[in-house]
């Protein structure tokens, strides 16, 4: 009983804060980690439900550029990234990027994720048209802009004289010998 009392010996804390080091290496479980533990029972509660097109929409919070996330205290994490660590138990690197098959940026379906590097996320986005260069002047903008200009062309061609008339004048003197 008396032992029971006593704090634990020097060998026993620091087999605990080991312990606890090593649970905290492996964020996707709950491990007494408060924040953590809030983190995965707001995603869960976030996770819409299957779509006829297999897509698992995020009901949380998303960000100007399309993506679900959510903030707990001071961290931010980003909804399809959080998932996939969670649900795969892995614990992803900077340079991995989860990248949508779907092209649905809300989507948090394990079988639309898929770990790639930047590259293959640019690679993947550019195949798919949806890069912000390509969506700024995308071909049909292009196409559009071509008519456009043929209908000004032929317009003016039709009225020549107008184009003659409203040209402005340029004195004689002005004009190089
Ligand atoms: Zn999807």
């Amino acid at each position: 009983m008396a032992n029971q009392q006593q704090r634990p010996s020097r060998e026993q804390r620091k087999l605990q804060s080991r312990r606890a080091k090593q649970r905290h290496r492996k964020p996707w479980e709950p491990n007494g980690d408060k924040a953590r533990e809030i983190a995965i029972a707001y995603f869960l509660r976030m996770h819409g439900p299957r779509l006829a097109n297999g897509c698992e929409e995020w009901q949380g919070p998303v960000s100007k550029d399309g993506y679900g996330f959510f903030n707990i205290g001071t961290r931010k994490y980003s909804a399809h990234r959080f998932g996939y660590q969670y649900h795969h138990r892995v614990k992803l690197r900077t340079e991995q990027h989860v990248c949508h098959a779907c092209d649905n940026r809300k989507c948090i379906s394990l079988e639309h994720l898929w770990i790639g590097s930047h590259q293959d996320n640019m690679r993947d986005m550019i195949a798919k048209g949806r890069a912000a260069w390509q969506k700024k002047r995308g071909v049909s903008a292009i196409l559009a802009e071509v008519q456009e200009l043929d209908e000004r062309v032929s317009a003016l061609a039709s009225m020549p004289r107008l184009v003659k008339k409203t040209a402005p004048a340029v004195p004689a003197e002005s004009l190089p010998a």
